[in-house]
C-alpha cells in the first residue's frame, strides 16, 4: 500500500494562501482522489479539484492546464519533479511503498550471494521512485556483506532514480561498479538499464522478495524490436506521432524525422495529440508509426497497435543512420 502524507502539502497551501488547488494523480490513486481532496479542503480551507485524465509520469505535469482553470497551486502525486520550470507552483508528492526492513534484509542477502557467485564486489544501486527511500538501507546491508555499493546522481532525477526515459543516475556510477542492482518491480526498467551499461543487471523485487540476474529477457526483447525495425524499413508511408504533453514535446525531432523519412523515399506526415491512444490512429493511413512521445508507448504498448510502432532511435536504425549495436532506450531526460 502506497503511503500518502498530506501534512507538508497542506502547510504549503496555507502558507501560499492558495484558494483553489488542482490535484493530479496516476491511475492507481484514483480510488483515493476523493479522500485526498476532502482532506485538503478540510485541513487547508482551500477548494480542490482533480484531473481525471490518465497521468503516467512527471513529464505530464498539468501545471499549464491548472493555471488556465484558475488554480493557485498544483499537487502532483506519484512522481518526483522532472521539469525545470512550471506555469504555477507545483508540489510533487512521490509515494513510497511500505517495505518491511526484514524483507529488505532478506533481499540484500540474496543479492549479495548472487554477486559473490559471480565474483562481483562493487555494485551500483538504483530503483523506481517508490523504492528510493530504501536505497540507503540496502547500501548499508550490502556493505555489511562486503559489497561496496554506490548510488548515482542523475540529470533531473533523485539520487539513484531511474525512469523509463532517464537512466542518467546509473550512468553516473557504472564505471565504479561490476554490476547494477535495480530495486523495484517489472522488467521494463532493468531492460532499459541493460541497454545503457555493459555491466550485468540484477533485479531485486521487494514485492515478490526475489533477486535474480537479467539474462535471456534482453535478447528476447531485442528480437521483437528488430522485427519492428525490419517492418519499418519496408514501409512506404510513415506517421510521425508527437505528443503535446509538457515533458514529451519533441516537435522539432518529429519534423526532422519526417524529413529523414522523405529523404529515404517514404511518405511521412506528422500527427499530434496530448494523450497517445491507439484509437486515435483509426482512419490514419500509414505502414509504420514513429512515436516521439514517451518511449514506453513503442516498447510496452506495441501489442495495442495494428502497425509497427518505433521510437525515434529505432527508426534511425531502420533508415540506416544508426547501428543496431548502439540500441538503447530513448532518453527524454525531462527536457
Ligand atoms: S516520458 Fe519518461 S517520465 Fe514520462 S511517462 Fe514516459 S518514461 Fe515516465
Amino acid at each position: 500500500m502506497l503511503k500518502i502524507d498530506l501534512k507538508g502539502a497542506v502547510a504549503v497551501i496555507k502558507q501560499e494562501k492558495a484558494r483553489l488547488v488542482a490535484v493530479q494523480a496516476p491511475e492507481g490513486l484514483k480510488p483515493r482522489l476523493a479522500s485526498i481532496m476532502e482532506e485538503i479542503e478540510e485541513k487547508s480551507g482551500a477548494r480542490a479539484f482533480a484531473f481525471l485524465d490518465p497521468c503516467f509520469g512527471a513529464c505530464d505535469a498539468a501545471d499549464e492546464r491548472a493555471k488556465a482553470l484558475g488554480a493557485d497551486l498544483l499537487l502532483h502525486f506519484g512522481h518526483s519533479q522532472l521539469l525545470a520550470k512550471h506555469a504555477l507552483q507545483t508540489i510533487y508528492l512521490p509515494l513510497r511503498h511500505g517495505l518491511d526492513e526484514k524483507k529488505l534484509a532478506v533481499l540484500a542477502e540474496k543479492a549479495g550471494r548472487l554477486l559473490k557467485e559471480k565474483g562481483i564486489e562493487r555494485a551500483a544501486l538504483c530503483g523506481t521512485v517508490q523504492f528510493l527511500p530504501f536505497l540507503p538501507a540496502l547500501k548499508k546491508m550490502l556493505e555489511k556483506n562486503k559489497i561496496a555499493a554506490f548510488v548515482g546522481k542523475g540529470k533531473n532525477t533523485l539520487n539513484g532514480q531511474v525512469l523509463g526515459c532517464n537512466y542518467s543516475a546509473v550512468k553516473s556510477v557504472e564505471r565504479k561498479a561490476g554490476a547494477v542492482l535495480f530495486l523495484g518491480d517489472g522488467l521494463f526498467h532493468p531492460l532499459g538499464i541493460s541497454f545503457c551499461t555493459e555491466k550485468p543487471v540484477f533485479l531485486l523485487d521487494p514485492l515478490q522478495g526475489e533477486a535474480k540476474m537479467l539474462a535471456g529477457e534482453r535478447g528476447l526483447f531485442l528480437r521483437k524490436r528488430i522485427a519492428a525495425i525490419e517492418l519499418a524499413k519496408q514501409a512506404n508511408s510513415v506517421a510521425v506521432w508527437a505528443s503535446s504533453k509538457r515533458g514529451q514535446r519533441r516537435m522539432r525531432l518529429a519534423l526532422q524525422l519526417k524529413k529523414k523519412a522523405e529523404a529515404a523515399g517514404k511518405k511521412a506526415l506528422v500527427f499530434v495529440s496530448d494523450f497517445i491512444n491507439p484509437d486515435y490512429l483509426l482512419g490514419v493511413q500509414a505502414d509504420a508509426i514513429v512515436c516521439t512521445a514517451c518511449p514506453r508507448i513503442a516498447l510496452d504498448d506495441s501489442a495495442s497497435y495494428k502497425k509497427p510502432v518505433l521510437n525515434p532511435s529505432e527508426f534511425l536504425i531502420a533508415l540506416g543512420e544508426k547501428k543496431l549495436e548502439e540500441y538503447c532506450f530513448e532518453e527524454l531526460l525531462g527536457e
